[in-house]
């Protein structure tokens, strides 16, 4: 027979957020009973997982599943995959390290989506502020702004060492415009930073950094639903979750789900919470009519150019692969990228594109995206790979001959739906980002690789590249600053790939409100990066600490 155990907290979903959560939970009121309900095992030391270079075997050791999307219409109809942690940790334990914090704009406009609603002010810079600085240790004690960061939190920070290429591609940048900006993590990214990275060289998965003693940790246990409880003339109730394999965990506080924005839009639509036209089609009984579950979907997409070294540059041991670089003890273990680099575009420029967007409504000049916002990242990656080269490039061999520039759409505009693929809750969702649905994101991505060519026709690379020896996929010629628009989004319908950092599938203000509480329903909160109102100039790791942290004095102060 099933069986039924009770909590005072179930959290659904033991990954990124789901393990900072329980951790501070626990440390806030030792009383509180928590299970922590993880589909994956509890793997998340494995070696594969530690290791940098483990994250691309993850899949096959079935410590990471690929959600494959929609053929994507703008992308030439490519199937993408959406990689998301399947151990306990989630995505912490797959992703790549880089430890950024957004424009303190994006967050301030996050308040805005709730319409001044009581407890709104917590989710604007200022409001995350204390939690982003309570989770890092930052790795610039001396120089940065004592302000704005943390330096005994759990998650220790670092930038890479001086790498071989640092200085011409440094002074590139600046020709481009570029400034210096020396603290590029304190809610003003812009300009030429230090990349920063939460390895140590070793991978901080969630579990690992936060103490889960005392919690109720459930491992290789999947939730198939929210158990709801509807009572003639009172609220709806979530009182616990029900497992696949018919477990039942009952919550006597509160259910809160986070497994990320993928898995937690499903299970509110398997649980009965979402549009009630999308339910009735799966035969799912409508408990709460909630239209906007799984369909303010976005992600970050972005393109990496391959770019072949000068001979003599690749035989000095310049990049990743060539014996030199690899035997060079500062390098071991290090990210393989100098700066990270934020530009803002012409407002003008991209007033038009917004425009197109929405032809019959007026676009002001103080649209929030003309604001001075950081729309872009430029990168250069001391090595490249066919794989995040988009479909059609060749193989490339990793043998110190490669380096990569890439550029990524921070705040897109493009939204695109989770929905159910049938009322079976093993089986993937629908998941549709609609990538590059918008002038707005195609035009960012044209400039952004514009940016690119400029940097690497820049005079203190010439030494280094030779601007004819770009790699580009079969049947595209190799891109420069008079290749038209229509031929760079061709290039980026075939090249372009997701970092995935799905967002926003059960966003606040619409799916749940100010204090993550699900609309409609007492006892059942979202925390995870579903939650997210709007998009990030950031890889959004930090927020997501940042948010499960707020969410945890949030309860606690609420349970006291
Ligand atoms: C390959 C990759 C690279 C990335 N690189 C970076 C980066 O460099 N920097 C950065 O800041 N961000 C990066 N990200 C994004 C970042 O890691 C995520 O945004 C963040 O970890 C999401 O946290 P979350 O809590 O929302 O979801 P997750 O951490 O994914 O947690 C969801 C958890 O729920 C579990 N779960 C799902 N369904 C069920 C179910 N039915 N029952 C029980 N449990 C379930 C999952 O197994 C998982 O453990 C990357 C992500 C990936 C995948």
């Amino acid at each position: 027979m099933a069986t039924e155990t009770t909590f005072d907290i179930v959290i659904a979903g033991g990954g990124t957020a789901g393990c900072a959560l329980a951790s501070r939970l626990k440390q806030g009121n030792k009383s509180l009973s928590i299970a922590l309900i993880e589909r994956g095992s509890d793997d998340h030391t494995n070696e594969l997982v530690m290791n940098a270079w483990g994250r691309t075997r993850l899949e096959g050791a079935g410590l990471d599943t690929p959600y494959p999307t929609v053929p994507q219409k703008h992308m030439d109809d490519r199937v993408i995959k959406l990689h998301a942690g399947n151990v306990l940790s989630g995505s912490s334990a797959a992703n790549a390290g880089f430890w950024m914090r957004p424009d303190r704009k994006d967050l301030d406009l996050w308040a805005g989506h709730l319409d001044g609603e009581e407890g709104s002010e917590r989710w604007t810079y200022q409001g995350l502020l204390p939690h982003l600085k309570r989770i890092e240790s930052h790795w610039d004690r001396e120089g940065s702004d004592r302000e704005a960061h943390g330096f005994d939190g759990p998650f220790k920070t670092r930038t890479s060492p001086e790498l071989p290429l640092r200085q011409p591609i440094h002074d590139g940048l600046v020709s481009l415009g570029f400034e210096d900006n020396p603290d590029n993590l304190n809610g003003t990214p812009f300009g030429i930073g230090r990349h920063c990275d939460n390895w140590t060289p070793l991978r901080q998965p969630a579990a690992a950094v936060y103490d889960l003693s005392g919690v109720s940790v459930i491992t290789n246990a999947t939730i198939h639903k929210i158990l709801l409880e509807k009572k003639y003339g009172q609220d709806v109730r979530a009182t616990g979750v029900q497992l696949v394999d018919g477990r039942k965990f009952l919550a006597s506080k509160e259910v809160v789900l986070s497994c990320g924005a993928y898995r937690t839009p499903q299970i509110l639509l398997l649980s009965g919470i979402g549009p009630a036209e999308d339910l009735f089609r799966h035969g799912i009984e409508t408990i709460v009519d909630s239209p906007h579950v799984g369909k303010t979907f976005f992600d970050h997409s972005g393109i990496f150019i391959p770019w072949k070294l000068d001979s003599a540059a690749a035989e000095a041991g310049l990049a990743m692969g060539h014996p030199k670089y690899m035997a060079n003890p500062s390098f071991k273990g290090a990210t393989p990228i100098d700066w990270m680099t934020i530009g803002a575009l012409d407002p003008s420029a991209l007033q038009k594109q917004l425009q197109k967007d929405s032809p019959t409504a007026s676009i002001s000049p103080t649209h929030p995206l003309l604001a001075h916002r950081a729309h872009y990242w430029l990168a250069t990656t001391y090595y490249a790979s066919g794989s995040i080269s988009g479909e059609g490039m060749q193989e490339i061999p990793f043998d110190g001959n490669y380096i990569t520039f890439s550029t990524l759409n921070f705040l897109p505009t493009s939204r695109g739906t989770i929905t159910l693929s049938s009322s079976n809750p093993l089986d993937y969702p629908v998941c549709d980002p609609n990538y590059f649905a918008t002038e707005h994101d195609r035009f960012v991505l044209r400039e952004g690789i514009r940016q690119i060519l400029r940097l690497a026709q820049s005079e203190p690379l010439q030494p280094y590249l030779s601007p004819t020896d770009q790699l580009a996929p079969t049947n595209f010629p190799p891109l420069s600053l008079s290749t038209t628009d229509a031929d760079l989004d061709a290039r980026v319908r075939r090249s372009a790939i997701t970092i995935h950092h799905g967002m926003g599938s059960a966003s606040m203000g619409k799916v749940v409100d100010a204090k993550l509480r699900v609309k409609g329903v007492r006892g059942l909160r979202v925390c995870d990066a579903s939650v997210f109102p709007g998009p990030l100039s950031a890889t959004p790791q930090a927020v997501v600490y940042a948010v499960a942290e707020s969410c945890a004095e949030m309860m606690v102060g609420e349970l006291a």
